[in-house]
């Protein structure tokens, strides 16, 4: 009798550029994959989401009273199939992992689903500070490896692009590999310590999706409340009938009450307050010292280092003035003495009220992760043997976009760009080659007409039911993320044809 063949000891993965040997038991070296008694096996589940009412629920594997699924998926809400856990297409000849199909209100929908490997990404962080944390183009380095730079800062938050080819293929070695692990720790929402600038001046700030920013060690509790010259115009009313003159520190405009447009309209007399720094417009004044963590993120601890003298023929012994930063952390009252030198005093309640109120308004301070990546290469040839038609297709809104179910802004202009909040997506969503390369879920929603338009694997679709196993990791869909499924998402939502 024919003797069955011994399975090799070592299987060969070919699901990236790596190609590792992967012993029996064993995991490859993204541990991603392992070969279990000589079959290749994708380590992670793959993750439905069901569409329900309910706000986010952890994962199975963190949840010890997870929602009951008792598997029929007719009965239960609609589920939708990520590509978390799914398998890539790598090395990109063959059809996209899953190929799903359900109908949804009478339309056959099919979800093509692929983990895609991505060279070509990175991550934009928005951190919610008016602390200086770095110039404009400073580098942003993880354990001594450039992992990017700052950008531009947007209103009260300080923006950071981290990741890209440049530093994952461009540099080092080491600095690809770093750069890699950086984006994987924030994209999965974990901390990762980085120093921004150089030298002595380099800042130290500790980013992660959703929680405040540490910077120098110190958390950051508030976003600011709007820029002084905002500030001015917001809280104008609750001061002017209680104090002389206010001035609110900003390291963009500071702004003064009396000059200012909003202090004219309520009639507040001039002072004679001279403030340092450049006179935009009245009562806006720019540069009135260095950025830094102090006072409404300029270097100052001592307010009246951005004073000059009263003007003698305006001013008057017993003026009475309120110095408070924009997010109303920090404050000081003074009364001009007889030579018109302000001297600490105590706050009125009225004013004390009004800077609790600027707290009040102010948000908390948060860190936001963005993935970014370029998904108009390869991976489109899972979807389609005709890839430019996927493109078309996405630009036409007939394909909706989706990373591990959550929606994805598809840049304008060519390829398929795509930018998603990775707090809207299943915990653990990402991981890696080393390539280096990020490893990320996409999946393209479509009607099955139009895959078939598109020049898609139709002979490859599975129904949704064959898909879902009792393997699988369910979650609620995250509240306020729309439903991919849904004809709204969709240029033929009214019916019409497409
Ligand atoms: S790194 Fe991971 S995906 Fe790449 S070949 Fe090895 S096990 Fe497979």
């Amino acid at each position: 009798m024919k003797q069955p063949r011994p399975k090799p000891e070592k299987i060969r993965c070919d699901a990236c550029p790596v190609l590792c040997y992967i012993a029996d038991g064993r995991s490859g070296a993204c541990d991603r994959y392992a070969n279990h008694q000589g079959e290749l096996v994708r380590l992670d589940a793959l993750t439905i989401i069901e569409t329900t009412d309910a706000k986010v629920v952890p994962f199975l594997a963190e949840n010890p009273h997870p929602q009951d699924w008792d598997g029929n998926i007719v009965q239960q809400s609609r589920p939708f199939v990520t590509a978390v856990g799914a398998g890539t297409t790598y090395p990109d000849y063959k059809p996209a992992p899953f190929i799903v199909s359900q109908q949804i209100d009478d339309v056959d929908m099919v979800t093509v689903v692929t983990e895609g490997i991505f060279s070509y990404c990175g991550v934009k962080v928005k951190i919610d500070t008016d602390r200086h944390i770095g110039h404009e183009r400073d580098v942003v380095r993880v354990d001594g490896e450039p992992i990017g730079h700052v950008m531009t800062s947007e209103y009260g938050s300080k923006m950071l692009s981290l990741g890209g080819v440049e530093h994952l293929t461009g540099g080092t070695k080491k600095e690809g590999r770093v750069t890699c692990d950086a984006l994987l720790r924030l994209c999965n929402r974990d901390a990762v310590d980085m120093m921004v600038g150089e030298g002595e001046d380099a800042t130290s700030v500790v980013v992660q999706a959703g929680k405040p920013p540490i910077i120098n060690g110190v958390e950051e509790r508030l976003m600011r409340v709007g820029c002084g010259s905002a500030a001015i115009g917001m809280f104008a009313k609750q001061w002017f009938e209680h104090v002389d003159e206010v001035v609110v520190v900003d390291d963009h405009i500071t702004g003064v009450l009396s000059e200012h447009q909003a202090g004219k309209m309520l009639d507040v007399p001039p002072t004679g307050i001279r403030v340092k720094g450049r006179r935009s417009t009245p009562g806006r004044y720019f540069q009135v010292a260095e950025p830094g963590t102090g006072w409404g993120g300029t270097d100052i601890q001592d307010p009246l280092v951005i004073l000059d003298a009263f003007k003698p023929e305006i001013a008057w012994p017993g003026l009475h003035l309120l110095m408070i930063s924009t997010t109303g952390e920090q404050y000081a009252y003074y009364e001009l003495d007889a030579e018109l030198t302000p001297q600490t005093a105590d706050i009125p309640p009225a004013l004390k009220a009004s800077a609790e109120r600027v707290s009040e308004n102010c948000e908390p301070s948060v860190c936001s992760v963005l993935f970014m990546g370029g998904a108009g290469g390869s991976l489109r040839a899972g979807v389609t043997e005709n890839p430019v038609r996927l493109t078309k297709s996405v630009k036409e809104a007939l394909t909706y976009v989706s990373c591990g179910g959550a929606q994805a802004y598809v840049w304008p202009g060519g390829g398929i760009t795509v930018m998603v909040d990775v707090l809207d997506m299943p915990t653990n969503s990402f991981g890696y080659v080393p390539t280096p390369a990020l490893v990320a879920p996409i999946e393209f929603t479509m009607r099955v007409q139009d895959y078939g338009t598109l020049g898609g694997y139709v002979d490859e679709i599975s129904p949704v039911e064959d898909v879902i196993s009792e393997q699988a990791r369910r979650v609620d869909q995250i509240e306020g993320q729309p439903d991919p499924m849904a004809r709204s998402n969709y240029r033929w939502k009214s019916g019409g044809s497409a």
